[in-house]
C-alpha cells in the first residue's frame, strides 16, 4: 500500500463513520500567542474546545502539518539520530466535538488498525492514564473498560502524567489519554523482551503510534485545571509511523514518504544511502528539515532574524551544515529538491506546489548567504577547539560565530558537542545582552538625526518604523 493509499484510507474510514473531512490548518500560527507553529491538529480546534465558537460538524477527520521544533514539544535533536520523530510531519486525526466519546473512539481506532489496516493484534498494546494525587485526576478506568472489549488485559499498561495526560502547551485544552504502540521487532527478539517492558522506552521498533485524547479540562495561566464546557475527543496518528509500520520498514526514512527525496539528494550529491551511520543521517536530517522548511515557507513564514522566521532560518542552516560536512556539497543543495516534494504533495497539500518557484528562490537565496560564511566559520571554530585550553566554546566566541558568520547557537552547540566541547550558554546571552545595549544605544543616535529631520519643514526621508531586536531572537532560539 503506497504512503496516499494509507492516508485516503484513514479519511474514508472516518468519513464512513460520519465525520466530516477538512483541510488541514496552516503550518504556521498566526493569531495565537501561546504557539509559533502548528504542533498538533488540535491546535487549529483550539476554540471550539474551549466553547468560544461553534462546531460547524460535530465529527471532523483531517491530516495535519505539525511541526515540532519549540516549545512543549521539541523533538529537533532527535531528527535524524531516531527513525520516528521528526520535524514536520502529518498528524492523521478524527474529532468529536461534544459528540461522541471514549467507547466509539476506541471501538473505531481498534477497528481501523485491526480491520482495516490489518496489523496483527498481538503486536498493539495501549495506555491508559493511571491518574495523579498531586492534581487530584483520577485514573481513566472508563477508558480501561473499553479497552478490555477488544484487547488481552497484560496488553493494557497503565500510563503516567506525562505519557497519559496531553497538553498542548503551558495553558489550553487538555486531558487524560490512551495511547496505542505497535512492537515491530522479529519473533525472536519478542520472546526474548517482552513488548510491555519497552513501551515508551525509545525502543527503535516499539513505536507509539496513535494518540486517543479525552478532552475534558483548561489548564489556566497559573496552572489549575478547569473542566471545559463539554467533552471531546481528539485523536492524533503519525502518518509517516504508521506508513512505516505498514509498509514493514525499519525506519520512517525507508517509506516512500521519504525515499524520494533521499534518492534525489543521493544524485545530487553522487553518495549513496545506507552505507555508513554518519552520512545517512546527514541524509535524513535533510530528508526531513526540507520538509519544515517548503513548508513554512510555502505557508507565510519566510526565513529572518527574528521569532518564528528565525526558527526557520536555524532548521535551514542546520540542513545547510549537514550536507556541506558530511555529504561533501559545498554549493546550494536543498532549493532542487523541491520539485520532488511538490509532486508529491500536489493532491493532498497543494500550495507547495502553486508556490514552487517562490519557495524554491527563498530556499537557494537562503543557503547561497549561508554558504557565504559557513566554511570560514568552520575553520574559526576548528581553529579555536584545537587551541582551546578547556573543552569550553567561550560566550565570545560563540557569538563571534553568530555575528560575523551566522552560526545560530544551536548549531554551534551540535559541532561543539560533536567534538565533546560544551558552549558557555549565559556567556553567550550576555555578549548578546551587550550588543543589544550597543544597538540601543545607536538607536538613540539615529533617532537624535530622526528628530532634526522631522524638524526640517518637508522631510522626505520618511525613516524606520521598526527595529529588529536581538531580544526577540534570544527568545525564540532555544529549540
Ligand atoms: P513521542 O512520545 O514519540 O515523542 P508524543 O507522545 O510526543 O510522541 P503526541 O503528542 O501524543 O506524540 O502526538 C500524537 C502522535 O503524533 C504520536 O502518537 C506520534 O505517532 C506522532 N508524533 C508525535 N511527535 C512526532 C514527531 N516528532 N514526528 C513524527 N510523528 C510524531
Ligand atoms: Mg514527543
Ligand atoms: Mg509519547
Ligand atoms: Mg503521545
Amino acid at each position: 500500500m503506497t504512503a496516499a493509499e494509507i492516508r485516503q484510507q484513514f479519511l474514508d474510514f472516518f468519513a464512513s463513520k460520519g465525520h466530516q473531512i477538512v483541510p488541514s490548518a496552516p503550518i504556521v500560527v498566526k493569531n495565537d500567542p501561546t504557539l509559533l507553529f502548528t504542533n498538533a491538529g488540535m491546535n487549529q480546534f483550539k476554540d471550539i474546545f474551549l466553547g468560544n465558537k461553534p462546531a460547524a460538524y460535530k465529527r471532523v477527520v483531517d491530516t495535519q502539518k505539525c511541526l515540532r521544533v519549540s516549545g512543549k514539544h521539541n523533538d529537533l535533536e532527535e531528527v535524524g539520530i531516531d527513525t520516528y520523530h521528526h520535524t514536520m510531519f502529518e498528524m492523521l486525526g478524527n474529532w468529536s466535538f461534544g459528540d461522541y466519546f471514549k467507547a466509539e473512539a476506541i471501538a473505531w481506532s481498534w477497528e481501523l488498525l485491526t480491520e482495516v489496516y490489518k496489523l496483527p493484534k498481538d503486536r498493539l498494546y495501549v495506555t491508559v492514564f493511571e491518574g495523579d494525587t498531586k492534581e487530584n485526576l483520577a485514573s481513566d478506568t472508563e477508558a480501561m473498560e473499553h479497552w478490555k472489549k477488544y484487547i488481552a488485559e497484560d496488553r493494557i499498561l497503565m500510563g503516567n502524567k506525562k505519557d497519559n495526560f496531553w497538553e498542548m502547551g503551558d495553558t489550553g485544552p487538555c486531558g487524560p489519554c490512551s495511547e496505542i504502540h505497535v512492537d515491530c521487532r522479529t519473533d525472536e527478539e519478542r520472546v526474548q523482551v517482552p513488548g510491555k517492558d519497552l513501551v515508551n522506552n525509545d525502543h527503535p521498533q516499539v513505536i507509539e503510534i496513535w494518540n486517543n485524547v479525552f478532552m475534558q479540562f483548561n489548564r489556566l495561566k497559573d496552572g489549575s485545571l478547569e473542566p471545559l464546557p463539554a467533552k471531546h475527543v481528539d485523536t492524533g496518528m503519525g502518518f509517516e509511523r504508521l506508513v512505516r509500520v505498514l509498509q514493514q520498514k525499519q525506519s520512517n526514512y525507508d517509506t516512500d514518504v521519504f525515499m524520494p527525496v533521499i534518492h534525489a539528494t543521493e544524485k545530487l550529491c553522487g553518495k549513496e544511502y545506507g552505507r555508513t551511520e554518519k552520512i545517512d543521517i546527514a541524509f535524513r536530517v535533510i530528508a526531513d528539515h526540507i520538509r519544515a522548511i517548503c513548508f513554512t515557507i510555502a505557508d507565510g513564514q519566510l526565513p529572518s532574524n527574528t521569532g518564528a522566521g528565525y526558527v526557520i532560518r536555524r532548521i535551514l542552516r542546520r540542513a545547510v551544515r549537514y550536507y556541506f560536512s558530511f555529504l561533501d556539497v559545498k554549493k546550494p543543495l536543498l532549493h532542487e529538491l523541491l520539485p520532488v516534494l511538490a509532486g508529491q504533495f500536489a493532491k493532498v497539500f497543494p500550495e507547495l506546489l502553486q508556490q514552487e518557484d517562490f519557495v524554491k528562490k527563498v530556499v537557494f537565496e537562503e543557503e547561497s548567504s549561508f554558504l557565504r560564511t559557513l566554511d570560514s566559520g568552520i575553520r574559526r571554530m576548528e581553529d579555536f577547539m584545537g587551541g582551546a585550553p578547556s573543552k569550553n566554546v567561550d560566550g565570545k566566541t560563540a557569538f563571534e560565530l553568530y555575528d560575523t558568520f551566522g552560526f545560530p547557537l544551536d548549531l554551534t552547540m551540535l559541532i561543539a558537542n560533536e567534538n565533546g566541547f560544551k558552549v558557555d550558554e549565559p556567556g553567550f546571552d550576555a555578549e548578546m545582552k551587550k550588543q543589544k545595549d550597543r544597538s540601543r544605544a545607536a538607536t538613540e543616535l539615529d533617532m537624535g538625526d530622526w528628530n532634526i529631520l522631522q524638524d526640517q519643514p518637508s522631510g522626505v526621508f520618511v525613516g524606520y518604523t521598526e527595529l529588529q531586536s536581538p531580544a526577540k531572537v534570544l527568545k525564540h532560539r532555544k529549540i
